[in-house]
């Protein structure tokens, strides 16, 4: 069928524990505070990560280890928003637009809810969307798994692709 396509992402970050501390994660562009930062080579936007794989995905593109590996010096710390903006720009090349994106954030902490409509705004933005064309939800796992004992953060992003 032409005209649509879809695509899933999953990514998980761990919280580094190893030192409570005033410190923050990103998701989706937006700072959120939390005494534990995000482990990664990048920024730790784990929303983002998931995003783009859906991005990617839909178009039997690879994923963002092959387009950005963490062994490239050239991503150490690098935003997030940046690599969106790449690969956004991949999808234009090859003739499609977001059609809508459907995230789901699933974290015990920090509480997701209060930052979720300025992640719309920010994603919807770098996206050049309409804000009804992004949705981010979250969840808990009612303290259960590692995402219930507030070890990481998992996201699950589903993005349906139209020809441009
Ligand atoms: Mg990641």
């Amino acid at each position: 069928m032409n005209g649509v396509r879809i695509g899933n992402g999953i990514d998980v970050h761990r919280f580094d524990m190893s030192e409570a501390e005033d410190s923050s994660i990103i998701l989706g562009g937006v700072t959120i505070p939390h005494q534990f930062r995000l482990l990664a080579h990048s920024d730790g936007d784990v929303l983002t990560h998931a995003l783009m794989d859906a991005m990617l995905g839909a178009l039997a593109l690879g994923d963002i280890g092959t387009h950005f590996p963490d062994t490239d010096e050239r991503y150490r710390g690098i935003s997030s928003m940046e690599l969106l903006e790449i690969v956004r720009h991949l999808i234009i090349e090859k003739g499609w637009q977001i059609g809508n994106a459907d995230m789901t954030i699933v974290a015990q902490a920090p509480k997701i809810a209060p930052h979720v409509a300025a992640i719309c705004t920010s994603l919807s933005r770098a996206l050049s969307v309409r804000q009804d064309q992004i949705s981010v939800k979250a969840t808990t796992t009612e303290k259960l798994g590692f995402t219930g004992r507030c070890e990481g953060i998992a996201v699950y992003a589903t993005v349906l692709l139209v020809s441009a």
